[in-house]
């Protein structure tokens, strides 16, 4: 089979070189950073474990992608509004914590360790034209409604802790979170602002960042900034002309709260499936997410319709829903409610966000 060419080493394109890579084929990356992970600085995400019912890191072996990096389970979560503090247990790790950035230990790290092993040829500072690849992995695109993440990464004596929290002040339409494993904490306002709005970007993250103080008693040492931007877009284009496209720029995102690395990486795989067993990734890709983006249309209408009272409705029904992951499953699987709320979700959607189209 002819070499493979994919442009971006970011999470969708380093599954892609693997898999192929695995399966024999010849592959070249092409990056425009002079490393993976440079888009990120140690920031800590959620890889999430609700998508689907099989556990993540099953998944990601079955896309013969090993767990080479720092990745520690959540099984709690608080939930607070600023005025109130929930806790919820699951059944299982509901996210498993991983860092982003380019040094060991982070999943980047990880993830192109297992491409170069593979046998993948990356070719780091070269950002050549998208019609002379196979693959676009470039992720986020910059025409679509921006989110602005602001935060910190910090050493701490404080326990492990995952909270998320929600206040417009805090985080305008989006949400905050604090994130501590192992010594290590991350503590980010993500909020639907363009990345210009510095003033409303930074009191979001200071009000964040007191109340998480103050309430959690933090020990910060060795604060380093983090964060960034990240865009959405309901518009997904799995295939352009002899394209394949994958993560983020295939605009496969969860539109609710920006979870992108598990299909990232799935898209990756599906494209390489695609490939090796000569298949067609835009119905491979469809049949994967078509239901996923739907749902999160509907949660972010919803989500957008219930922050009126500082989301004390959400946290009500939360505690009487959310006594595992089947809650969240069904959230992000297209159930029968969010099938007959998504004419009307698509329509605000596209009213109040023309961009994402
Ligand atoms: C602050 C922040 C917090 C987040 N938190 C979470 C979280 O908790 N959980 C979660 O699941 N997701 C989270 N996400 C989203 C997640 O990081 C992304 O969805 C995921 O990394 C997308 O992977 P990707 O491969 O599509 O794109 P990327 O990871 O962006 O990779 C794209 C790669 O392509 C390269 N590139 C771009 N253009 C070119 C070009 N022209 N030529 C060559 N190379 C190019 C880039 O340098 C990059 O290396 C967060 C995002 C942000 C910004």
């Amino acid at each position: 089979m002819k070499k493979i060419k994919i442009l971006g080493a970011g999470l969708s394109g380093l599954a892609a070189a693997i898999n192929l890579a695995k399966a024999g084929i010849e592959v070249e990356v092409y990056e425009k950073n002079s490393d993976c992970g440079m888009r990120f600085h140690g920031d800590m995400q959620g890889l999430e474990n609700w998508s689907d019912k099989e556990d993540v890191l099953d998944s990601l072996q079955k896309m013969h992608i090993d767990v080479n990096f720092n990745c520690t389970p959540f099984r709690k979560i608080i939930l607070s509004n600023c005025e109130r503090d929930d806790k919820f247990s699951f059944d299982r790790p509901v996210f498993y914590l991983v860092e982003r950035g380019n040094f060991e230990g982070s999943i980047d790290f990880g993830l192109k360790k297992q491409a170069l092993d593979a046998g993948v040829k990356i070719n780091f500072d070269q950002d050549i034209q998208e019609n002379n690849v196979d693959i676009v992995a470039t992720g986020p695109k910059f025409n679509h409604i921006p989110a602005a993440v602001k935060g910190i990464v910090f050493n701490t004596k404080s326990p492990n802790i995952a909270v998320g929290l929600v206040n417009e002040k805090a985080a305008y339409k989006g949400y905050a979170y604090l994130l501590i494993a192992n010594s290590v904490a991350c503590l980010c306002s993500c909020s639907a602002l363009d990345k210009t709005e510095t003033e409303k970007i930074n009191e979001n993250f200071e009000l964040s960042k007191k109340h998480f103080c103050e309430k959690y008693n933090l020990t910060i040492k060795n604060e380093k900034e983090v964060g960034g931007v990240g865009y959405f877009s309901i518009n997904n284009i799995y295939k352009k002309d002899k394209n394949i496209f994958v993560g983020e720029a295939a605009g496969i995102q969860d539109f609710l709260a920006g979870f992108g690395m598990r299909t990232a990486m799935i898209s990756g795989y599906l494209a390489a499936k695609s490939i090796i067993e000569n298949l067609d990734y835009e119905q491979l890709a469809e049949k994967k997410f078509g239901d996923y983006i739907k749902a999160g249309i509907v949660n972010r209408y919803i989500w957008e319709h219930t922050k009126i009272d500082n989301y004390l409705t959400v946290f009500d029904k939360l505690n009487e829903m959310l006594k595992g992951t089947s809650f969240l499953y069904s959230m992000y699987n297209f159930n029968l409610v969010q099938k007959i709320e998504y004419p009307i979700a698509l329509q605000y959607i596209k009213k109040q966000y023309p961009e994402v189209l």
